[in-house]
């Protein structure tokens, strides 16, 4: 590609403009109404021209009729009137001693003898749109004055942010991972000189309210560099075009002051995957991410721009933009844990004079889920009340009713745990987090959380990145079942009642168990032999009612007997293993309803301490 596209925003700016004030003119022309004096005649006329009034006369006649308009030119103003016949109004001017003129033009002539100006003006207009998008950059940044600064305004530059990683709470590993970041745009010769590379492109993934924005500021103002900032949302833009000239404005910004931050905030909003949008400015999206990908290629690895982009799911990203060299680096921003929570209420509550009665800890622990944004907006909503209600201290009531408040709004509500809802989810994620321990084919831990992700989930325990083995033995499939089961088993075991936690579980084990029969050939009795529904399709309902199933029912029987013997198998096995280690169950979920999220390393003392 060696031509680059290029918007010439000041060439669209103009043809806009043009085709706007042509509109214009024509509908003065035609239907904008004469401001016609009715009580002006000819006789008026007359007297004017008598008494030395008048300066010139402009007589506009229609030829098919005697009637027509008059334009009277005197000394302190100009009038307009009509006359019933034009011939009448000529014979007054005829040998005076005014300029007069005579025009056969009715409106409608004028617009025929305009006719020729207007397809003149459109067809540069259309010209000029041409240019718009397919100028190229031969011309280097040409195109990038006066008018085009339209395109240009909108990348926000806040030389300072102002804004350190101290008000930054609660993200302890987010900072330590950017920390490397900050020093690289302090000093980025530092890391030219031995050759190393950083990163030109980070994504910060998280929900909303986590402190994504907040992050990418801070970095800037760690580092002291400049901080340009645009939201993918405003490149949904009316005209097309506009969104790569802004992508394409805003990236000679940040080279003209690298080093520096480029933010771009929801970039899923231009960088959604190709093809899943639904009509509307679609086209208009994928030049802007075109130009975005242009301008990543486009500047070294260590100019010293770093692109940070945020979004709350990097899985509807165009996979283009991730490639390496692009935004081949991932943060994940969660919501906070109990610590975390705590102090992102200190950071917010720092200028806030707070009465004894307020325990922070206290607070923390009662709004799982909370985004550091909630968090902040809690401790808001409580210092509003206080200022109306003319106190000088923030009380544990305030913060109470303003929790009650916010907790209120149907969206929040969900957020808002129960604590016997953590305690499940605290035994459930135990039972799976074991089982990973225990069970030898299976990866170690690395994170538990039972934080609530807001979305209906309890919690998740994710195990290390796997040792990217090629194929799954028989027994690592039947463990990686028994690991599925282990949340509703441990719940089973101390609740009298199981919930709905699980349904994600059971479909995967039931996934894994029939895919042991029907692909895999895992069955003795069923053989060396494939039952899947074609192409590696899974049979789905419609299908199945009809006659695609490429066995009969009698072996539909035999694979479900036998997926059954599976599941059968790992739910007494993963029981077993559960009941043998219940004070264990019982420690790890403690320690989850205490801080919420463990590490591996923390969740295998446990087994240490037990020995
Ligand atoms: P995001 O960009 O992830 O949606 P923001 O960075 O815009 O979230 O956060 C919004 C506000 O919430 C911030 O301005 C700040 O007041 C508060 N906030 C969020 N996370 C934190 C945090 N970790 N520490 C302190 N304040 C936070
Ligand atoms: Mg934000
Ligand atoms: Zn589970």
């Amino acid at each position: 590609m060696d031509k680059k596209r290029r918007p010439g925003m000041g060439n669209l700016l103009i043809a806009y403009l043009l085709i706007a004030f042509m509109l214009f003119g024509v509908y003065v022309l035609l239907y904008k109404p004469v401001d016609v004096d009715k009580t002006y005649t000819d006789y008026q006329l007359k007297q004017d021209i008598k008494a030395n009034k008048v300066v010139s006369v402009e007589v506009s006649q229609n030829k098919e009729i005697p009637t027509g308009t008059i334009n009277v030119k005197l000394q302190d103003k100009s009038i307009e009137y009509y006359t019933p016949d034009v011939n009448e109004t000529m014979k007054i001017l005829e040998g005076k001693d005014i300029k007069y003129s005579l025009n056969d033009v009715s409106r409608a002539k004028l617009v025929e003898r305009m006719m020729p100006y207007i397809f003149v003006s459109v067809l540069f207009a259309i010209y000029m749109m041409g240019l718009t998008t397919q100028i190229n950059s031969a011309s280097g940044v040409g195109g990038s004055a006066g008018l085009s600064d339209f395109g240009k305004s909108r990348a926000r530059k806040d030389k300072k942010t102002g804004i350190t990683f101290d008000d930054v709470a609660g993200l302890e590993e987010e900072k330590e991972e950017l920390s490397e970041i900050v020093d690289f745009l302090k000093d980025p010769a530092k890391y030219t000189e031995i050759g190393a590379r950083i990163p030109k492109g980070i994504i910060l993934e998280g929900p909303p309210g986590t402190g994504k924005t907040l992050l990418a500021k801070a970095i800037s103002g760690e580092a002291d560099v400049p901080f340009f900032s645009i939201s993918g949302s405003d490149f949904v833009e009316m005209f097309v075009g506009v969104g790569a000239a802004r992508v394409r404005d805003l990236f000679a910004d940040a080279k003209e002051n690298s080093p520096c931050i480029v933010f771009i905030d929801e970039i899923d909003a231009v960088a959604r995957r190709r093809g899943t949008g639904l009509g509307g400015g679609h086209d208009e999206r994928e030049q802007t991410l075109n130009q975005l990908l242009v301008e990543m290629d486009g500047f070294g690895e260590n100019e010293g721009i770093i692109v940070l982009a945020a979004t709350n799911r990097v899985d509807i990203l165009d996979p283009a933009i991730l490639r390496p060299g692009r935004f081949d680096r991932r943060v994940m921003v969660g919501r906070p844990d109990v610590k975390g929570r705590e102090a992102i209420l200190k950071v917010h509550t720092k200028k806030k004079p707070l009465g004894d009665d307020v325990d922070l800890h206290e607070i923390a622990r009662t709004t799982a889920g909370f985004s550091g944004a909630d968090l902040e907006n809690l401790v808001n909503e409580a210092a509003i009340k206080t200022a109306k209600e003319e106190r000088k201290y923030i009380t544990k009531k305030d913060l109470d009713d303003a929790f009650i408040k916010l907790g209120i709004g149907t969206e929040k509500k969900s957020r808002v745990v129960s604590e016997k809802e953590k305690k499940i989810a605290a035994y459930h994620e135990s039972g799976h987090a074991i089982l990973f321990h225990l069970l030898d084919e299976m990866e170690e831990v690395y994170t538990i959380s039972i934080i609530p992700n807001g979305s209906g989930a309890g919690g998740y325990t994710m195990p290390l990145p796997d040792q990217d083995e090629m194929f799954w033995s028989k027994t690592r499939m039947l463990q990686n079942i028994q690991v599925s089961m282990g949340g509703r088993i441990a719940e089973s075991l101390i609740f009298d009642d199981i919930t709905t936690g699980a349904s994600q579980d059971i479909k995967q084990a039931s996934s894994v168990a029939r895919s042991m029969i029907t692909k895999y050939g895992f069955s003795e009795n069923l053989g060396f032999l494939s039952y899947e529904a074609g192409e590696g399709e899974e049979v789905f309902i419609g299908r199945e009612i009809g006659h695609q199933k490429p066995y009969s029912e009698a072996v539909a029987a035999q694979i479900d007997e036998e997926v059954k013997k599976i599941i059968d198998f790992c739910y007494s096995e993963a029981e077993r293993i559960l009941k043998e280690n219940i004070d264990i169950l019982h420690k790890s979920a403690e320690l989850l309803l205490e801080k919420e999220k463990v590490t591996g390393a923390e969740f295998l003392e446990l087994f240490d301490e037990n020995k």
